[in-house]
């Protein structure tokens, strides 16, 4: 205690009974108190909103407590003054009981000295401060045990939960009242299985035999999602090295894992990548070496035997010769495309198409260099105006699905290639009588280098029909297949028109200005792009 003087208040309804404590005080150096006396206690609680006292002396026995004990009554209202009980002797056990409680401590009517009253005075004081600041940090701790973001319960050895905070019941479940005194393998997350149950019981006895335990686990939560816990079991043992309590903590890693998930994923499709270029390369090569060794062999022979061989011999040389380069240039072709396609470097330019007359000399061209066997039967239904399409990737979208039809149908046999222009959209149709496509392959075929499992030795490099894919995208346009093996396949492609663009365009191309012809034919191409 130190010189200050000390504000007492004192509540106490018997008027000579608090005179003699005001005397009592006296004694110990009167400039050291300051008593001020409330007879009633509802005056003294009034009195607290108004001033500070550091200490209050409570007579137990006040007439306006109403039954209810006096200590409660001013404990409830003023929290924080440290108050010394004055009772009288049969009232002992009361007092000891209050002093556990709420009370500083006590004094017994009709036995207080003045030393007693100091000693009193200044361990309740004392004892005062000392709670307020228990007070103060338990409730820090509470707040912080609360407020984090992990989850925390503190268990008996058994796994009887002790405390649970807020972000445990969110995740695990139920009301803290219903679980507080229940096992922890009893909240919702845990009783989903029987067997996260028994598990958890069984990490409970390791840790109370004094092992930490860490684990991530993959839990329901409350609100029916999976989620990612780092899970964790800490004993807490006393100064013998007994285990009294278990620490739960568990930290939400969903996020975590997602990310590393998603990490995985781009790896898995970098390494993809780069197994897909690497099978490229070898591939393109592979396509590469046969038409060339076909072109050695035939100059080879032109070179060696030139005069021995009549001219049909010789034709035919030079025949194979200009098959193998254009395959070359095909495949060199096709790789560029791909190349431009891949850099997202492939440009949708429609111009308008006679689509009867184009289609025509399509086919006619693929049928030139397709062998007897095959034969391509075109047709044309729907409407004969021109319409607005790329040109390039028409071509690009037509030739590969006609030459795949020629290419893997190596009996030979009629492909039928129809198309039928509408108002408002053109459907291709390309049908096939070759070796057809498993069902568990199909899916992937629009994917690059993708080929179905019944190849066997008919060469390819699977790409086109990603690139078909991607011109059809560029149009908007949609693509699918029906196949079945050894029977046939038919890829049919829809393509949206813009009926009102392409009246546009006509209107534009009959002008006779060539350069309003330029200008208008651009906007209007930007527009429909
Ligand atoms: P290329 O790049 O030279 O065209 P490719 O023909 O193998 O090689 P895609 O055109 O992309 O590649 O076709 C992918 C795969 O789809 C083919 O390898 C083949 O397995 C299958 N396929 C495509 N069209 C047909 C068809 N008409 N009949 C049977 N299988 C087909
Ligand atoms: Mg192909």
């Amino acid at each position: 205690m130190n010189n200050a003087s000390l504000r007492i208040l004192l509540i106490q309804d018997n008027l000579s009974e608090a005179k003699l404590l005001q005397q009592t005080l006296w004694h110990l150096g009167k400039q050291k108190w300051q008593v001020v006396h409330f007879e009633q206690l509802s005056d003294a609680i009034n009195a607290c909103s108004k001033s500070i006292f550091d200490i209050v002396l409570l007579d137990l026995s006040l007439p306006d407590s109403e039954g209810l004990n006096p200590v409660e009554k001013f404990y409830t209202e003023v929290p924080n003054i440290p108050i010394v009980i004055l009772t009288e002797l049969d009232d002992e056990d009361f007092a000891l009981q209050g002093v556990a409680n709420s009370v500083q401590d006590y004094l017994l009517k009709g036995q207080i000295t003045p030393n007693l009253l100091r000693r009193a005075i200044r361990y309740g004081i004392e004892r005062g401060q000392i709670l307020k600041q228990l007070r103060e940090s338990e409730h820090r701790l509470h707040f912080m045990f609360e407020q984090t973001f992990q989850s925390m319960a503190l268990l008996t050895p058994e796994g009887i939960i002790l405390e649970i905070n807020q972000t445990a019941l969110n995740l695990w479940g139920r009301q803290q009242q219903n679980c507080i005194g229940k096992p922890l393998w009893e909240l919702e997350s845990w009783n989903f299985s029987s067997e996260n149950q028994e598990w958890l019981k069984s990490i409970i006895a390791k840790t109370a035999d004094g092992e930490f335990v860490r684990h991530e686990l993959h839990l329901h939560s409350t609100n029916d999602v999976m989620v990612w816990i780092d899970f964790s079991l800490k004993p807490l043992k006393d100064e013998t090295g007994k285990v009294v309590r278990l620490i739960v903590q568990g930290w939400d890693i969903s996020e975590q894992k997602r990310a590393e998930a998603e990490i995985m994923k781009a790896w898995e499709q970098e390494r993809e990548l780069n197994e897909m270029k690497s099978n490229f390369v070898s591939m393109v090569s592979h396509e590469f070496r046969n038409p060339m060794s076909v072109i050695r062999t035939a100059v080879e022979l032109l070179e060696l035997y030139n005069h021995q061989l009549s001219d049909q011999q010789r034709s035919k040389y030079f025949r194979n010769i200009q098959t193998a380069i254009r395959q070359m240039q095909q495949l060199l072709d096709e790789v560029l495309f791909w190349s431009r396609s891949d850099a997202g470097k492939l440009q949708y330019e429609p111009i308008l198409l006679n689509l009867e007359n184009f289609c025509s000399e399509l086919t006619q061209t693929l049928q030139l260099s397709a062998t007897q066997k095959h034969q391509i039967i075109f047709s044309f239904q729907g409407k004969d105006t021109p319409v607005l399409l790329d040109e390039n990737l028409l071509r690009y979208i037509l030739t590969n699905l006609l030459s795949n039809a020629i290419k893997y149908s190596p009996q030979g046999g009629v492909i039928i290639f129809d198309v039928n222009s509408q108002d408002d959209n053109v459907t291709f149709q390309i049908q096939d009588s070759g070796i057809g496509i498993p069902l568990k392959d199909q899916h992937i075929l629009f994917e690059t280098f993708h080929r179905a499992s019944n190849v066997g030795n008919i060469p390819g490099t699977g790409l086109g029909l990603s690139i078909v894919k991607r011109c059809v995208d560029l149009h908007q346009g949609q693509i699918y297949l029906e196949s079945q093996v050894g029977i046939g396949t038919t890829f049919t492609v829809k393509i949206p028109l813009s009926d009102h663009s392409v009246q546009s365009l006509e209107l534009i191309e009959s002008s006779s200005d060539l350069q309003t012809q330029s200008l208008l034919r651009d906007r209007t191409l930007r527009a429909i792009r």
